[in-house]
């Protein structure tokens, strides 16, 4: 049984962790843009270079480039078990580029993940994660710029899969493994 779902939520969520976890245990594909940038910035593949400087002000690379980057990684063999999106869609037209994208590949969405973390909370994670990654879209500006980004751009998307009856919100706070279960009853596994 395959599973196609989208993990929404803004930075310092936890749905990196989460995906990890899920992923591991569906055999689902995690399939997370910012790790794949980050990857294409360290090799400075052409995408990398034309990604690198919005990365590092922590706005949104354009949506031609990420989606194209997409298209390409759903065609993948790894997913055949079906595929954990993990920071995308951050924007309203690569939702809409995901949602044309599934009809050409003849799939569906099964579910969009939402997790809801106050604001104060996703400070505090965001601060302690510097302590250990070291991100470069981690100084004080760029996670500002991340927050500011999410809810003027992304946020948007919660009324976009609330009206296609994808949306289940899960609180994203509490233990990892009590997150993972409500998770997973979420998604009905
Ligand atoms: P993340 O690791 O998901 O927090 O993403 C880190 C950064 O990668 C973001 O601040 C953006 O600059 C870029 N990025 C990741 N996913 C996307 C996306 N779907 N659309 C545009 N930019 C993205």
């Amino acid at each position: 049984m395959s599973l196609r779902v989208v993990f929404l939520g803004p930075p310092g969520a936890g749905k990196g962790t989460q995906a990890r976890t899920l992923a591991h245990d569906t055999g689902a594909a995690h399939v997370a843009t910012g790790d794949m940038l980050r990857d294409a910035i360290a090799a400075a593949t052409a995408l990398g270079r034309q990604a690198k400087a919005y990365y590092d002000r922590g706005e949104l690379v354009p949506d031609d480039l990420v989606t194209g980057m997409l298209r390409e990684r759903l065609q993948q063999g790894d997913t055949t078990k079906g595929f954990i999106l993990d920071g995308f869609p951050r924007t309203l037209a690569q939702a809409e580029a995901l949602e044309r994208l599934l009809k050409d590949l003849g799939q569906d969405l099964d579910r969009v993940i939402f997790y809801d973390v106050p604001e104060a909370e996703l400070l505090r994670r965001l601060a302690a994660r510097r302590q250990v990654e070291r991100r470069a879209d981690d100084t004080d500006e760029a996670i500002k710029n991340r927050l500011r980004v999410y809810a003027a751009q992304t946020a948007p998307l919660l009324d976009y899969y609330r009206n296609h009856s994808l949306l289940v919100s899960v609180p994203g706070v509490g233990t990892v493994e009590a997150i993972g279960e409500a998770v997973r009853r979420a998604l009905g596994r």
